[in-house]
């Protein structure tokens, strides 16, 4: 396994279509490692492929609410997931590991069902609530080149990022 740079903002990879993945081969196997070594690192919630520059609709996502899991175990690697229901809303704070340092007011779905592939092709489907909702939704939209800063009613000001940085000491 190895870490791999994470794209920042300004990347013209972010904002491209990432492509289906066809082969459930090591080398897909290898970048799904990578990422999982990558985000752990970063201690993110989310990570997608573009985001470590490759162009395939691959993404893991941490499901927090399974707070009797370590980080590691919470991870689940997504190949070509796609949202097939959605309902709720919730309107909360959202960053980015490619937007470091911004956080922005997002309203997303409550609740979402996934439906995705694994690592060897076995399809499996998947639900989220609360945080592992938005992160579910974060995630695919990099996969279609879409950043939150783009659906963000507004970006936190900087006097609200030290009250949040203070709330978190
Ligand atoms: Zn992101």
């Amino acid at each position: 396994m190895a870490m791999r740079n994470i794209r920042e903002e300004g990347d013209s990879i972010l904002l491209k279509r990432s492509r289906p993945v066809t082969d459930f081969n090591r080398r897909l196997h290898t970048l799904l490692d990578d990422m999982r070594e990558t985000l752990l690192a970063a201690d993110g919630v989310g990570l997608a492929a573009p985001q470590v520059g490759v162009l395939r609709r691959a993404v893991i996502v941490m499901d927090t609410n399974k707070e009797d899991l370590t980080p590691a175990e919470q991870i689940i690697e997504l190949v070509n997931p796609e949202i097939v229901s959605s309902d709720g809303e919730q309107t909360g704070q959202e960053g980015c590991l490619s937007v470091p340092g911004v956080y922005g007011i997002v309203t997303r779905p409550e609740h979402v069902t996934v439906k995705a592939q694994d690592r060897y092709g076995k399809e499996f489907t998947v639900e989220g609530t609360g945080l592992t909702a938005r992160c579910f939704c974060h995630e695919i939209d990099h996969l279609d080149g879409h950043l939150f800063t783009e659906i963000a009613e507004r970006i936190l000001t900087p006097e609200e990022l030290d009250e949040m940085n203070g709330e978190r000491e």
